[in-house]
């Protein structure tokens, strides 16, 4: 345990340059252990650069990576950040023995339960060059995984996928983080995808975090807000908590907030059987990318 809680990973202050080129700037964020943690940014933000730190495959320039495990243990650091290395004219069983020697380990039967894990317990000798794209994903999550490792970092491991595709890799990850307590790192510029996953996310923009925040925290940020007008608000609140809508009243405005989504008829029929009478009704509607653009200032291209 850490004086901020138990990390599996923390980047303290990390910068690095590509030549005169600054990619990440300062960068500081803290992945608790057992999360999702997703990383959302445009194209070029700086994502895969501190991926690949994290997993030890480049250095920074400045500033460190904390492990709250062992780091050096082969395998313990579980990463596809660029297009998984996968033998395209073998199987998923040989690819899959293959990585086991990298990696030193003992081929047994925990070959063929990774590969069942991930769901290609029956692709038999058929080749990895004739996978779709979701499997080659889903064989590369399985390669990651050949060590055991503490955490799995996945960079955009969505992309290019098709919906159906998605839900596989989004239904894998989520098993994977329960039921064997993997902490996920993932990044992804497909924000709605992300939010159905990530317990935590790091908005990245220029090679910075410009905003941590928990998904708990991002429910209350996104989603419809309605502002109901009425001479009898205190009425009006208990309509709308039996139509499941939780609501506040705010006396100074006299305006009753209520967050989620109804059908206005209802509510509205509901209202006036209880002698309240709405006046006005206002809604607006915030999702996470609106979020996002609204933080970087800007229109972004995710
Ligand atoms: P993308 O999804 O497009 O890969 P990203 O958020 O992962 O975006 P990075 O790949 O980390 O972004 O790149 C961050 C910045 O660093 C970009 O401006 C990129 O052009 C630059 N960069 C990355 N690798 C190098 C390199 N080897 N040499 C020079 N510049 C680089």
């Amino acid at each position: 345990m850490s004086e901020n809680g138990d990390f599996i990973i923390k980047i303290n202050d990390i910068s690095k340059d590509y030549g005169k080129f600054r990619a990440l700037e300062s960068m500081s964020f803290t992945v608790p252990r057992g999360s999702i943690y997703g990383l959302v940014g445009r194209n070029g933000a700086g994502k895969t650069t501190i991926m690949r730190i994290i997993s030890g495959l480049q250095s920074p320039t400045k500033g460190t990576v904390e492990y709250g495990f062992d780091n050096k243990k082969l395998g313990n650091v579980g990463a596809l950040v660029e297009l998984p290395s996968i033998y395209s004219n073998y199987s998923a069983k040989d690819n899959l023995i293959f990585q086991y020697i990298n990696l030193g380990l003992k081929i047994d039967g925990s070959l063929d339960e990774n590969l069942r894990f991930v769901g290609l317990g029956n692709t038999g000798s058929k080749r990895a060059g004739k996978f779709s794209l979701g499997m080659r994903q889903r064989l590369g999550i399985a390669m990651a995984m050949c060590g055991n490792p503490e955490v799995l970092i996945l960079d955009e491991p969505i992309n290019g996928l098709d919906p159906q595709g998605i839900i596989q890799i989004r239904d894998l990850l989520i098993k994977l983080n329960k039921e064997k307590g993997i902490t996920i790192i993932i990044s992804s510029h497909i924000l709605s995808e992300l939010s159905k996953l990530a317990t935590d996310f790091a908005f990245i923009e220029a090679g910075k975090v410009i905003k941590e925040i928990k998904a708990e925290e991002l429910e209350n940020v996104g989603g419809l807000v309605t502002e109901f007008y009425t001479g009898t608000p205190e009425q009006l609140i208990p309509v709308l908590n039996a139509k499941g809508l939780k609501a506040t009243f705010d006396p100074e405005s006299r305006v009753v907030t209520a967050k989620g989504y109804y059908n206005l008829t209802n509510i509205v029929t509901a209202a006036s059987e209880a002698g309240v009478n709405i006046a006005r009704v206002v809604t607006r509607e915030t999702d996470l990318e609106t979020y996002f653009v609204k933080l970087v200032g800007g229109e972004s291209n995710a």
